[in-house]
């Protein structure tokens, strides 16, 4: 298991610091190596995704990824801001699926702003495409029109094949959990959608066991806050992808508590917390380590193949939820408020 270790800025470093702990903790033979990213590369070697930290990556079996973002840098040419280093290695490495889980802890269900009976239980998980869609098609741009009118434009577009391999990543994700597959599209509106929904229905051929629904974007996202629950696995494009993946994890309410994936055809993958770098919290010891130790359960069940593995994990995280410990995002009247360090350390303790 040869695994990048990328902290980068703000809070990274210390959430890192709390999984490669727990890393350590598991006894497994693991081979891990550090390189700065996103203004710590920038600070260090004059870009954000330095040439060394990008030949690491790609020498590796999968990345560990705290967060990258420094206000100081935001006056630097876009190219040269820290945020620029995650697109650099979506891209470098065909990071096309991107998995955001919302899980609700049965001890931080009033978290969320939504009802306790709406919320109890929910465990979805959502795949996003990650390199297509609207967000890279061409042409896009600026123009300027005949009556000197100005119009922005953009170009929706997918090929057969990008939806093809995302959809088999849906099913085989939902074959690991419920097997069920919701597909959330605009087919009835978009082209590109129709087109989706099409190769969506042909790649479910070869999963008969996995039950496949479509739901349009815009009845999905009134449904994720009517009955969240009532979706195992959803798979959709970049655009919409975006948008339900940020309201799925609010149904959660806590930012520090999710990890997600970006994984490529070889199921190489970066695993981080969905948060940023936190600067207004940076150093103080007091930042949420549980997604980013979570995102490495995520790393040992979607890389490594070691679910058994990532389920010890999981069940230390939720023991230390039951027994109490909460970092300053979470904390309630009654809960023992730990540090960041420290509740590494209770992690440690119940794996
Ligand atoms: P943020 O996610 O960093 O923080 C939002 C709020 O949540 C803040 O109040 C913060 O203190 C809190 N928070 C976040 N993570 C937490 C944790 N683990 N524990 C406790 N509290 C936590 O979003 P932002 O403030 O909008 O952005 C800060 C920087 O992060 C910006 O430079 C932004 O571009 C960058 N960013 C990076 C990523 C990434 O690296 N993938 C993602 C989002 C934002």
């Amino acid at each position: 298991m040869k695994i990048a270790v990328l902290p980068g800025d703000g809070i990274g470093p210390e959430i890192v610091a709390e999984a490669v702990k727990v890393m350590k903790a598991l006894g497994l033979s693991m081979d891990l190596n550090e390189a700065p990213i996103g203004g710590a590369g920038y600070r260090a070697k004059g870009h954000p995704l330095p040439e060394e930290t990008l030949s690491l990556a790609k020498a590796s079996d999968a990345i560990l990824f705290g967060a990258v973002g420094d206000f100081s840098l935001d006056t630097l040419p876009r190219e040269l801001r820290p945020e620029q280093a995650i697109l650099g290695l979506r891209k470098a490495l065909n990071l096309f699926a991107n998995f955001r889980p919302a899980l609700v802890y049965p001890e931080l269900v009033h978290a969320s702003t939504l009802k306790p009976e709406v919320v109890a239980g929910l465990d979805i998980l959502i795949i996003r495409e990650l390199t297509g869609d609207i967000y890279f098609g061409q042409p896009r741009g600026i123009r300027t029109l005949e009556n000197g009118e100005r119009e922005g434009f953009d170009t929706m577009r997918y090929s057969e094949s990008e939806i093809r391999r995302v959809a088999h990543v849906g099913f085989q994700a939902a074959r690991k959990r419920g097997k069920r597959l919701c597909s959330v599209d605009k087919a009835n509106v978009l082209d590109t959608m129709q087109l989706w929904r099409e190769v969506v229905i042909e790649v479910g051929k070869d999963y008969p066991d996995v039950e496949l629904s479509h739901q349009y974007v815009d009845n999905a996202a009134m449904q994720l806050l009517k009955n969240p629950k009532q979706f195992d696995v959803i798979v959709t494009g970049n655009l919409f992808g975006d948008i339900l993946s940020d309201e799925a994890s609010m149904l959660t309410g806590s930012i520090g508590m999710l990890p997600s994936a970006s994984l490529n055809e070889k199921n190489f993958g970066l695993y981080e917390p969905i948060h940023g770098s936190a600067p207004d919290i940076a150093g103080k010891n007091i930042a949420n380590p549980l997604a980013t130790i979570l995102s490495v359960a995520m790393m040992l069940r979607y890389t490594f193949n070691q679910g058994d593995v990532a389920d010890h994990i999981e069940v230390a995280v939720k023991k230390v939820l039951a027994q109490g410990y909460r970092t300053g995002d979470i904390q309630e009247p009654g809960a023992k408020v730990v540090g960041t360090r420290e509740m590494g350390d209770a992690v440690v303790a119940a794996l």
